[in-house]
């Protein structure tokens, strides 16, 4: 229980209510009734997918739809100061899974999943579409899970020459995260230069990049970095990467990233 509220989080795309009264159907309520066997008196959490949540109280509870009445609208929990983009090179279902879900919890902003060179994986239109769907029901529980303010967004699948050239523009520090990278490290570049508000990390697949693709990154003005001597799984380094940002930068911390800490040397 946090701050005293009900600690189950609900999803619909849209909080539709009437008289205060808001009626949930679909996967929602068969979770609520036929899962946590939830009914009448129950308190939870309601939250639409653009950032709006209520507590709400179980009026009555059906074999397919849940009566609810919205008791008060809760504030939303702050945006990390930074905002993170991770452009993902498509994994082994599971590790993809798991890249979703922990960088979700971590407070990723945005996951860009893109084939390269040595991508195991290889979809098509169609598999995608199943895919994106699946990442999505994850996503959904992982922002339940957290807290999130709105699900994490799952972009489009590209190839790694269409997601260099499409980020080349882009305003924001934009790293490459390299095993043979041996002269820069994420460190390095976090400390090295003051906190920025969106930053580009791009992870490879499991049989990493090639040298072809790590120099077209940088042309597109992605810092090559690693993240120390031993070579971590795909899956290891996007979530570390993802909660490094975080604890340097973001938000896995109350004090405010862009003020120096209390104590170190430049303050009084
Ligand atoms: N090609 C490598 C091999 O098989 O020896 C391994 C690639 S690694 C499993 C997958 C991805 O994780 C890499 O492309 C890179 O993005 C990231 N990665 C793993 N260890 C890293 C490290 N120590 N520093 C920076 N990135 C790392």
């Amino acid at each position: 229980m946090k701050g005293g509220l009900p600690v189950r989080r609900f999803f619909v795309e849209e909080i539709e209510a009437e008289d205060g009264l808001c009626t949930i159907r679909g996967s929602e309520a068969k979770h609520m009734t036929r899962v946590l066997r939830m009914g009448r008196g129950d308190r939870f959490i309601l939250m639409d997918g653009q950032g709006a949540r209520f507590r709400a109280i179980i009026e009555s509870a059906g074999r397919r739809e849940v009566l609810v009445t919205l008791e008060k609208p809760l504030p939303q929990p702050p945006p990390s100061p930074v905002e993170i983009t991770l452009c993902q090179a498509l994994l082994k279902s599971r590790a993809m899974d798991y890249v979703i879900e922990k960088t979700s919890e971590l407070g990723v902003h945005r996951i860009l999943p893109f084939s390269s060179e040595r991508t195991v994986v290889r979809l098509n239109k169609e598999r995608f579409a199943n895919k994106k769907q699946h990442w999505r029901e994850i996503a959904h529980s992982a922002a339940k899970q957290s807290d999130r303010k709105v699900p994490v967004e799952i972009g489009p699948l590209s190839s790694f020459e269409e997601l260099v050239g499409r980020t080349r523009a882009e305003d924001a520090l934009k790293i490459i995260l390299w095993e043979e990278e041996m002269a820069t490290d994420l460190m390095g570049v976090l400390r090295g230069s003051p906190p920025v508000k969106r930053i580009l990390g791009i992870v490879g697949p499991e049989g990493g990049f090639s040298e072809k693709e790590v120099r077209a990154a940088g042309e597109a003005g992605f810092v090559s970095v690693s993240l120390g001597q031993r070579v971590l799984r795909a899956e290891t380094a996007a979530i570390t990467m993802v909660a490094i940002v975080q604890y340097e930068w973001g938000d896995l911390t109350f004090s405010d990233p862009t003020k120096p800490a209390s104590g170190s040397a430049s303050s009084p």
